[in-house]
């Protein structure tokens, strides 16, 4: 069946914080949906990734949800906010977002893969067929949980879960769970757990734990250091691993129950559990990755100049346009890939490809 062809000038795929924040300023800038650009998700509703996030994350157990431009998070709830559910309450800001600025979404719709033809890129999705001057990509890392290669991955007869798998503890009730990593998913999630079943915590490195809330020089820092990475073509580290765990009641209880008795990286994994170097083994009916995502990138593969590391050349004032290839911003990645980030990089995405492509604000 011939599919839909539809032509635009910018195409902005995904609609979290970094897409909704780019269509903002693609509005502000005079630009209207549709003839001069498309948002285009392939969630089934509004709320970017948040709509995915397990029941217990509520707005007391994220770090902090900034707003999105010209509109405030906080006016939006509407009940107690420190028990609202993240997956509730941040779909509800986003959708009510949408209606007040007129963005129009067209969802759900997947783009399954991006090719240049007769310099246009072009968007392929199951229907339909999008083409676009340029693109500001903000995908984020959801799509793309990251799980690292152990031996003998594959001989193990227990389940392998990834934190995006996470619903509830109580799924785990009566196994013994390993839970590996050091963010602070995996101590959110090891604290859950532990209260139903046992559990083992293993870590690549110490994990350092910080007294007191977070401050803006250490946010700051942690920033810089993945922008500077990104500059230089590396791959990115996560901005909220780097910004270490912070000393919380949960967590002093934890200690308490003596749960953060950390151990290091196994080296292998079996057929029935996990083994160390030294010979050890322990016995495991579940392995949770709570090990981080990766830039939902793929679609891209074909347009994206990347280097021998992996990485992508990041350039621009925050870091957003590939220095390779400007017509494409990637808003939400790196040192973008947080939700105060991600805001700001769809206003200078959209000041940068607008430049980029000769479109004038109107
Ligand atoms: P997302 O919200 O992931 O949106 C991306 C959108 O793109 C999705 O709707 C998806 O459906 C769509 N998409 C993906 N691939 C395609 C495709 N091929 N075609 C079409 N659409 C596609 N940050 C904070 O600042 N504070 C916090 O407290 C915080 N807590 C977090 C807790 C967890 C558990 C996690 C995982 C992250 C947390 N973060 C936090 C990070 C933060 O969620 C993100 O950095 C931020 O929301 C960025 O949003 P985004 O728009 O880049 O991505």
């Amino acid at each position: 069946r011939e599919k839909i062809r539809y032509k635009t000038k910018i195409a902005v795929i995904g609609a979290g914080q970094a897409g909704l924040s780019a269509a903002y300023h693609l509005r502000k800038m005079g630009l209207s949906t549709g003839a001069d650009f498309i948002v285009l998700d392939e969630a089934p509703s509004a709320g970017g990734a948040w709509q995915y996030r397990w029941p217990s994350l509520t707005l007391s157990t994220v770090n902090r949800i900034h707003d999105l431009p010209g509109m405030s998070f906080e006016d939006t709830l509407t009940t107690e906010s420190q028990t609202v559910q993240a997956s509730i309450a941040v779909p509800h800001y986003f959708d009510l977002y949408e209606k007040r600025f007129d963005i129009k979404v067209y969802r759900p719709l997947k783009v399954d893969h991006v090719y240049l033809h007769n310099d246009r890129f072009h968007l392929d999705s199951s229907q339909t067929l999008f083409s676009a001057l340029g693109i500001i990509n903000a995908t984020g890392t959801w799509e793309n949980p990251f799980i690292p290669t152990y031996l003998g991955a594959d001989l193990f007869q227990g389940e392998q879960l990834h934190t995006k798998d996470f619903k509830t503890a109580d799924y785990f009730r009566g196994k013994h769970v390993i839970v590996v990593g050091a963010g602070i998913s995996a101590i959110q999630l090891l604290d859950q757990i532990s209260k139903v079943t046992t559990t083992t915590w293993v870590t690549r490195k110490i994990p350092v734990f910080r007294e007191g809330p977070f401050d803006d020089v250490a946010g700051h820092n942690a920033v810089a250091m993945v922008e500077e990475r990104v500059r230089n073509g590396l791959p990115p580290l996560s901005v909220v691993s780097v910004t270490g765990l912070p000393l919380s009641p949960e967590v002093i209880a934890m200690k308490e129950r003596g749960v953060l008795e950390r151990l290091p990286m196994f080296s292998e994994i079996t057929k029935d559990g996990i083994k160390w170097e030294d010979g050890k083994e322990e016995k495991a009916d579940i392995i949770l990755w709570n090990t981080g995502f990766r830039g939902a990138l793929h679609h891209l593969d074909s347009v994206l100049p990347r280097e021998e590391s992996g990485g992508i050349v990041m350039a621009g004032r925050l870091a957003t346009m590939v220095a390779k290839e400007p017509r494409i911003h990637l808003s939400g990645y790196g040192p973008s890939a947080s939700t105060i980030g991600a805001n700001r990089a769809g206003s200078v995405a959209v000041k940068e490809l607008m430049k980029t492509l000769g479109l004038k604000e109107r």
